[in-house]
């Protein structure tokens, strides 16, 4: 048997839909963008607005821009993220500040936060790791007290709800979203930028394609002339085409029943390997509802091997695992140019350590999801 650690789930809508584009002779960014965007805002809920672009990494990078960071400030990371959340910082000119985790959820500590504030700091960007929302209530507490804003990178909650509301629309100054090969929805390549705040939609929209505004240019004169346009800064071109959006328009549909079933699948893995030498994943909140993008165990110190030998003999059994993450301060870009110290982030490593992503995709069928319970049975019973 083969258990992939994903397998996307695209049908015949997914594949019509795409099609209707190629046929329509409107391929880049267009009325399905649109639609796409429309239809995400709505589904976030509130009164979001939202920006197709063309990676989560694109979404980060805009809206740092439009929240006015810039060279010299500080932006507060999670270590134990990929690589994106940090490097949209550099983007920027501005310097992530790496913190460790919490050993319970795997998002960043808020004590922790707290300690790297200083003077400079502009920003936080948490993730909300695996799917598990971050205290929503405890970063703004955070950010109103030191006046700094919070982006959240949300390139795994898609949709994971909480107390506070759906992340995207809990009230922090900028949300990211990823559609990325294997995330809980996916255009391929894609992003979204979601915000209430019309003055950063506005900014993203401009700088997602060259800076060009044609508002502004209408707001003087009467002539519309599509062909007429303003460029107001050197922007990016980060916009998602109407190909992709198809794909999301679709997909996007099918976002509650994907939760569902990997909520069914979580609950499956929790109930059968509790009673090996793990550390099963945190249980969400009563209020809370994680969306399981990624599902991590951890092994404990009885574990009669360890993560990298049990990784690979899962392989060879024929099943696909992932670790979340190599912390970034061991990176080595990130590690030299900061000079970062590995003791400084001890949750961090022990997670590393000892953390394996277990195959979870909708579509895994109750056979492929007992031969990798089987698999960890066998590998971790002594
Ligand atoms: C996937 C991911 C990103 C980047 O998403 P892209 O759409 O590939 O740019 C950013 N942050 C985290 C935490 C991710 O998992």
């Amino acid at each position: 048997m083969y258990v992939p650690f994903f397998r996307p789930d695209l049908g015949t809508e997914e594949i019509e839909s795409v099609v209707r584009v190629l046929k329509s002779g409107w391929l880049t960014t267009g009325p399905t963008t649109t639609q796409f965007e429309k239809d995400f805002a709505a589904y976030i809920g509130g009164d979001v607005q939202a920006v197709a672009v063309n990676s989560a990494t694109a979404a980060l990078h805009l809206g740092l821009e439009a929240l006015g960071i810039g060279p010299g400030d500080e932006v507060i990371v999670p270590t134990l993220t990929f690589t994106a959340t940090a490097e949209v910082v550099r983007y920027l000119d501005a310097d992530p500040i790496f913190v460790d985790v919490d050993p319970v959820t795997l998002n960043l500590s808020l004590a922790d936060v707290e300690r790297a504030i200083t003077g400079k700091t502009r920003a936080i960007i948490p993730v909300h790791f695996g799917g598990q929302a971050c205290d929503i209530a405890g970063l703004h507490n955070l950010a109103k007290r030191h006046g700094i804003k919070i982006m959240d990178d949300a390139a795994h909650a898609l949709p994971s709800d909480t107390a506070q509301g759906r992340v995207g629309n809990t009230g922090f100054d900028v949300t990211a979203f990823s559609f990325y090969a294997n995330k809980t929805i996916t255009t391929g390549e894609g992003g979204m930028l979601v915000s209430s705040n019309p003055d950063i939609i506005a900014r993203a929209k401009t700088m997602r394609l060259h800076g060009i505004n044609r508002d502004v240019f209408n707001r003087f004169t009467d002539l519309k002339a599509s062909w007429r346009y303003d460029v107001v800064d050197p922007g990016y071109k980060y916009n998602m085409t109407d190909m992709a959006a198809a794909l999301g328009v679709v997909q996007l549909t099918k976002a509650d029943a994907y939760a569902t079933a990997r909520r069914r699948l979580a609950e499956t893995y929790s109930a059968a390997l509790a009673d090996l030498p793990v550390l099963l994943p945190h249980q969400p909140q009563a209020a809370d509802n994680h969306c399981w993008h990624l599902y991590v165990l951890r092994l404990t110190d009885d574990a009669p091997i360890d993560r990298d030998t049990l990784i690979t003999k899962l392989r060879d059994a024929g099943i696909g695992c992932s670790v979340h993450y190599m912390p970034l301060h061991k990176m080595t870009y990130w590690r030299d140019r900061y000079d970062l110290k590995s003791q400084h982030f001890p949750m961090a490593n022990q997670i590393f350590d000892s953390c394996l992503s277990l195959p979870l995709f909708p579509t895994m069928s109750e056979a492929e999801q007992f031969y990798v319970i089987d698999q960890l049975r066998e590998l971790l019973e002594k």
